[in-house]
């Protein structure tokens, strides 16, 4: 802890999965021996560098940039990067741990990786996140490859950034390979990766309700966020019969009580890039607040799809209150730890982001093998192989949870079921 003690959210991320483990440890004592944990929690490889870029006004902008190179054991390190003024070097490290047992449960040959860069793509011009882009890249690429690291979107990195940040690394290596997912249709990209992260959510809480003789139908469904993941999750929650009652940005939240209108959606924040003030104003019937509180509307399924830390201890009280019974995070982490622990005392079954929100990274693994076939799935194929990922998903982190006593507990489950691979993998290639 002391080493990392400017790094909050890592510190957080790791106590969680250590906990999770005790039991696998102690069943081990060949992991102690070889300081599997110890290496673990160490990245093998972290590079930060400096992001100079030209804005509008000619003004010389320097940026942070990052990428956390953290387990290779099982694949290329894969993971995507996030660009919000609030990245540092504890976020992308937190990201990149989580991200390396979320790459294991996808049952694909995949590393874990993350980065990012401190600059804010709202209210710039179009020219100046090329600019950007271009900055970022011209340093990154030294660092990454379609068999070495192949970074994907996050916040702030949609299809765009990604077209822009591929150009510049083909531009300067000369060479066409599925360096980056996320890619546009057109040169590489796959059918639907823009919808996996939303849809693949919704598809592992079906599972459980379906082996619980349940389903989406007529339940309502609370969802915060109304970026990639929320509207997919929305979209697809609705296909399925679900109402989806709540949408939110870092301004305000929408409550709508007919159920969100997902094209109104959809032309607002990816066409328009607008704000969800504007959502409210051309429907009827819609309450816009200011600030946070999606989570006092009772719902069935809880969904959060925005940020990390953004599900806190009021919240969860007002969910347990109004009879909520699943919370699926859609979201990294968007449960503070206390909160997580206390769903999880008062009887809602709670699935973590690494196996609730893997859909995304699943099918960026799936872009990566049409990449390497030079062939083009369907968007049937790709939906397909995501659904089947999800069930498989939710299966494993059931079947860890029982194997260790702890039926139910999905968050152990999700930790064992993904450390196993990885530590299998770590033990087979010695101490590196
Ligand atoms: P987007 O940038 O598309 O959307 C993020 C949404 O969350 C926006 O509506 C944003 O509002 C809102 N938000 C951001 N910060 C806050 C905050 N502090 N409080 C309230 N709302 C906030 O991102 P994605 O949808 O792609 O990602 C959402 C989450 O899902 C992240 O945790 C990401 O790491 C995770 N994730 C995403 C995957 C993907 O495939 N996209 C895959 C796996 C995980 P505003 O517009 O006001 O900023």
């Amino acid at each position: 802890k002391a080493k990392n003690a400017e790094q909050p959210e890592f510190i957080q991320a790791v106590t969680e999965v250590l906990q999770s483990l005790e039991p696998v440890i102690e069943a081990h004592p060949e992991y102690e021996q070889a300081a599997l944990l110890e290496r673990i929690v160490e990245p093998e490889r972290v590079i930060m560098f400096r992001v100079p870029w030209v804005d509008d006004n000619g003004k010389i902008q320097v940026n942070r940039g990052f990428r956390v190179q953290f387990n290779s054991a099982i694949g290329p390190y894969k993971g995507g990067l996030r660009l919000h003024p609030s990245v540092n070097l504890g976020i992308i490290k937190f990201l990149g741990f989580e991200q390396i047992f979320k790459n294991s449960l996808t049952t694909l040959p995949m590393g874990g990786g993350k980065g990012g860069c401190d600059f804010d793509p709202k209210g710039k011009s179009d020219m100046e996140v090329m600019r950007f882009c271009q900055a970022f890249m011209t340093e990154l690429f030294r660092h990454i490859g379609a068999d070495t690291d192949v970074p994907a979107g996050d916040i702030g990195t949609g299809a765009r950034e990604i077209g822009y940040m591929f150009g510049q690394y083909k531009k300067i290596k000369n060479v066409f390979e599925g360096v980056l997912t996320g890619k546009g249709l057109s040169f590489g990209g796959s059918l639907a990766r823009t919808e996996a992260t939303g849809y693949g959510l919704v598809y592992l809480v079906e599972e459980y309700l379906k082996c619980n003789g349940d389903s989406f139908d007529g339940k309502t469904v609370c969802i915060s966020g109304s970026g990639n993941v929320a509207i997919y999750a929305t979209q697809k929650a609705q296909q399925l019969g679900a109402k989806v009652v709540t949408v939110s940005d870092s301004t305000g939240w929408v409550y709508d009580p007919a159920g969100i209108d997902v094209a109104l959606l959809k032309q607002v924040k990816e066409v328009e890039r607008g704000r969800l003030t504007e959502y409210a104003a051309r429907r009827e019937g819609v309450e816009y607040h200011e600030g946070r509180g999606v989570w006092v509307t009772p719902c069935d399924i809880a969904l959060p799809c925005a940020t990390q830390n953004e599900v806190h201890m009021e919240d969860v009280e007002n969910l347990v209150k109004n009879g909520c019974k699943i919370l699926a995070e859609g979201a990294n982490m968007p449960t503070t730890l206390e909160a997580t622990e206390y769903v999880q005392e008062h009887g809602i079954v709670f699935f973590p982001g690494k196996a609730a929100n893997a859909g995304g990274v699943a099918t960026s693994g799936l872009e990566m093998s049409q990449n390497s076939e030079r062939l083009s799935w369907t968007f049937e194929e790709v939906d397909a192989k995501l659904k089947g990922i999800m069930v498989s998903i939710f299966h494993a982190i059931d079947d860890a949870a029982k194997r260790y006593g702890h039926e139910g507990n999905y968050v152990m489950g999700a930790n064992i079921a993904g450390f196993e691979k990885v530590a299998n993998a770590m033990m087979a290639q010695g101490i590196v």
